[in-house]
């Protein structure tokens, strides 16, 4: 079992395959050019499966796959396929553009759910956001997966002026089609344009939402990061990720490790334990693994402020998102 000084236990690991991306989504990439790593530098697949091994040993009951885009990985069937092998629930976040060649190695994966990124419903604004005009081959993928019997998570950062007036047609969206629409508030990571003057907060979802629909709460899981909501009548439901204004660190169970194999005990944390490294010299990781959590900050990675009009991104030690794995 992997447990921090607060007595939280650790089961769910985050890993990251890449931090290349086939898109430049503003808000996680950095705005100077950014050149990804190296391939050598990065985690080969018996490295991932190994230290995959390792913590499932220690009780990890679910394995998330991110980057980056985790699809645009040459060797990414093989990394899932070995990971399918694993007694874990193993899911993915992806932008979504891969689906329709790597369907087959999801299905014999055994994924069952799939997050795709979708900031908007509209041609353009997807464009300005990611930079590729791959709107409309996300979309036949989300449908693809829906086809397939997997599940479909969209994640959709808010962002205030820019996409905040599609909220109700995201909720539109989720009447015809069992789909859970996760609206995530924008988050300040190194290199981003993030201002708090840019995000909109869990409690103005729920009021615009609230406008046009009968709302209700539904019930979670005890670690989600995510309050679920429900709408009579939908066969879809919503939820928000308010990391920002409603923090979830209390039950927090999530572990990261980047795709250069660092340990990230938060999101938010300034620390890194290099667990790749050590891999490579033959030591064992399971105590770095251990003392790592164990210096786990009670919040947000002991940095930022509650009061998020008092955060400057200037001031964050953190990497950019994209090199995180969010
Ligand atoms: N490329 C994949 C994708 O886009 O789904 C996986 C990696 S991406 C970093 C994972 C998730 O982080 C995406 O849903 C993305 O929208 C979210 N994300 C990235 N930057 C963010 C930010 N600044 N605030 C909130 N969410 C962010
Ligand atoms: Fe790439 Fe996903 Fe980041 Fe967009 S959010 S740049 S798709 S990693």
């Amino acid at each position: 079992m992997i447990e921090d000084s607060f007595g939280r236990v650790h089961d769910y690991l985050r890993i990251s395959l890449t931090d290349n991306c086939n898109f430049r989504c503003f808000y996680c990439m950095p705005e100077e050019d950014y050149d990804f790593t190296p391939a050598s530098r990065l985690m080969q697949p018996d490295e991932i499966l190994a230290v995959a091994e390792i913590f499932v040993a220690q009780g990890v009951k679910k394995i998330r796959l991110t980057g980056g885009e985790p699809l645009v990985r040459k060797d990414a069937p093989l990394i899932i396929s070995e990971l399918g092998k694993l007694p874990v629930e193993l899911v993915i976040t992806t932008n979504g553009t891969r689906i329709a060649e790597m369907l087959p190695v999801l299905i014999s994966a055994g994924i069952k759910t799939v997050n795709v990124s979708l900031d908007t419903l509209q041609r353009e604004k997807f464009l300005l956001i990611t930079r590729r005009d791959a709107f409309e081959q996300v979309r036949e993928n989300i449908n693809l997966l829906l086809q397939n019997h997997i599940s479909v998570k969209i994640n959709m950062v808010v962002m205030k002026g820019l996409n905040d007036n599609e909220i109700k047609d995201f909720i539109s969206w989720t009447k015809g089609l069992a789909i859970e629409i996760r609206f995530i508030e924008f988050m300040p990571f190194t290199g981003n344009k993030w201002t708090s003057n840019k995000m909109f907060s869990l409690e103005e979802i729920l009021s615009v939402i609230q406008q046009d629909f009968a709302v209700f709460p539904a019930k979670g899981n005890p670690n989600d990061t995510a309050k679920h909501f429900t709408i009579p009548s939908h066969k879809g439901s919503f939820a928000i990720i308010s990391t920002m204004t409603a923090p979830f660190c209390s039950t927090c169970n999530r572990m990261r490790l980047t795709a250069d194999g660092k340990l990230k005990n938060c999101l938010f944390s300034e620390q890194e334990t290099d667990l790749l490294t050590a891999l490579r010299n033959k030591q064992p990781i399971l105590p770095l693994i251990q003392a790592s959590i164990w210096s786990k900050k009670k919040e947000l990675g002991g940095q930022l402020n509650k009061q998020f009009d008092q955060i400057n991104v200037q001031d964050i030690h953190n990497r950019s998102m994209i090199t995180i794995g969010g």
